[in-house]
């Protein structure tokens, strides 16, 4: 069964609609302790959608999560989110941070039926959060005729190239700072892709497993096998020289005191690595150039510091430049793709980071799958 999607619906005229959005944005603290959007990128997303339905006539309320509030937390208050969205759309309802009610994130059968109460419709267009067994999700597609919404349908069809019958070579760009976040991804694409490029925190388990020295760099010791095992594929490509410090300094936003320095033939006791090096670039973007394929995640250092930054916004350059069909997926790579200027250049930017990656690996996720089985009026 298909989802259906919302933009198939013609008579929309006064019915009582529940849109869940991804409007989990980033906020900053505007100072006098209010809060501000940093990026909007997730509410222009939405955008579509609530057009759409405010100009059908429907009378729209928008839900969604921020962040991960420990409860009812002010510094988590949708307030900027509505005030940006009652800018465009006066009469559209925003209601409070979902997850300030712990019966969202337990899937409640109770909060499911208040989120409904009084909706003539539902649409789920939270592609972000779509991964989610939550009660938005998946509890309130039960209770009411459910539709997709533009920006998840938008998600599905580009992320669903990748799946289907990908042009070759197709290359998977993948960092990060840990190999266990990723690895249920690492094993679902090392029999599609043709490479996986891997740089980050996650690339020196993988140089230990080759014997590598790497000093005091991210290393998780239990993974090494399997890091061998992806390894004895032939497909992973690994940095050859690397940018660190020594592991006394700072590294983060706010930088630390020392010049990066180079490593190559092995990292020594007392220092770390924080970003590849510049022949690993040249390597990588090497790889990336030839592609007509390209899965992109996350940063290949500690990108928010300027000394580590260079491959990160390098690999951001040659996934531009490739003329490849090229997804980049979660925050952290997307947010360099934009912080560079180069999302015009890249075929997709996604919204959802965990949910995207989770879609790459199973071809499915809960809240789709909730829509599928959704009521469909007759
Ligand atoms: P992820 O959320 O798994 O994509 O990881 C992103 C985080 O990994 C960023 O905050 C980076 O600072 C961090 N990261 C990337 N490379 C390294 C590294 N070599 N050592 C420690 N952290 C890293």
């Amino acid at each position: 069964m298909e989802i259906v999607g919302v933009d198939s619906l013609q008579d929309l005229q006064g019915k009582r609609v529940l849109l869940r959005a991804d409007l989990n944005v980033p906020l900053a603290d505007g100072g006098d302790g209010e809060r501000v959007i940093a990026d909007d990128f997730r509410i222009q997303a939405t955008i579509p959608t609530i057009e759409y339905l405010v100009k059908m006539g429907s009378e729209v309320t928008v839900c969604s999560h921020l962040g991960r509030p420990k409860g009812n937390d002010p510094a988590f208050s949708m307030r900027p989110v509505a005030s940006a969205i009652n800018a465009l759309y006066p009469d559209v309802v925003v209601r409070e941070n979902l997850r300030f009610d712990p019966r969202e994130e337990a899937n409640d059968a109770g909060f499911a039926a208040e989120l409904a109460f009084g909706m003539d419709i539902y649409v789920n267009d939270a592609f972000g959060a779509s991964h989610r067994k939550h009660a938005s999700i998946v509890g309130v597609p039960r209770l009411l005729p459910a539709f997709g919404g533009m920006n998840l349908a938008h998600e599905v069809r580009m992320l669903s190239v990748l799946l289907e019958e990908p042009e070759r070579p197709y290359v998977a760009v993948i960092g990060g700072a840990k190999v266990s976040d990723k690895l249920g991804l690492l094993r679902s694409l090392i029999s599609r892709v043709d490479t996986v490029i891997v740089g980050g925190g996650m690339c020196f388990t993988f140089l230990a497993a080759m014997g590598e020295r790497i000093g005091s760099s991210l290393v998780e010791v239990d993974l090494i096998d399997i890091c061998r095992e992806l390894l004895d594929t032939g497909k992973v490509v690994l940095p050859t020289d690397i940018l660190g410090n020594s592991a006394t300094d700072e590294f983060g936003a706010r930088g630390g005191a020392e010049a990066a320095v180079r490593f190559s033939g092995g990292i020594p006791e007392g220092f770390r690595g924080l970003d590849i090096g510049p022949d690993s670039l040249e390597v990588f973007s090497g790889i990336i150039r030839g592609a007509r394929s390209i899965l992109w995640n996350g940063p290949m250092g500690v990108f928010e510091d300027p000394r580590f930054n260079g491959g990160t916004f390098g690999v951001a350059r040659a996934v531009s430049e490739s003329g490849a069909y090229s997804v980049v997926g979660g925050g952290d790579s997307a947010a360099a793709v934009r912080m560079a200027g180069l999302a015009g250049a890249i075929s997709h930017l996604s919204t959802g980071g965990g949910a995207a990656l989770e879609f790459i690996e199973n071809g499915d996720l809960p809240g789709l799958e909730a829509l599928r089985m959704a009521r469909v009026p007759s």
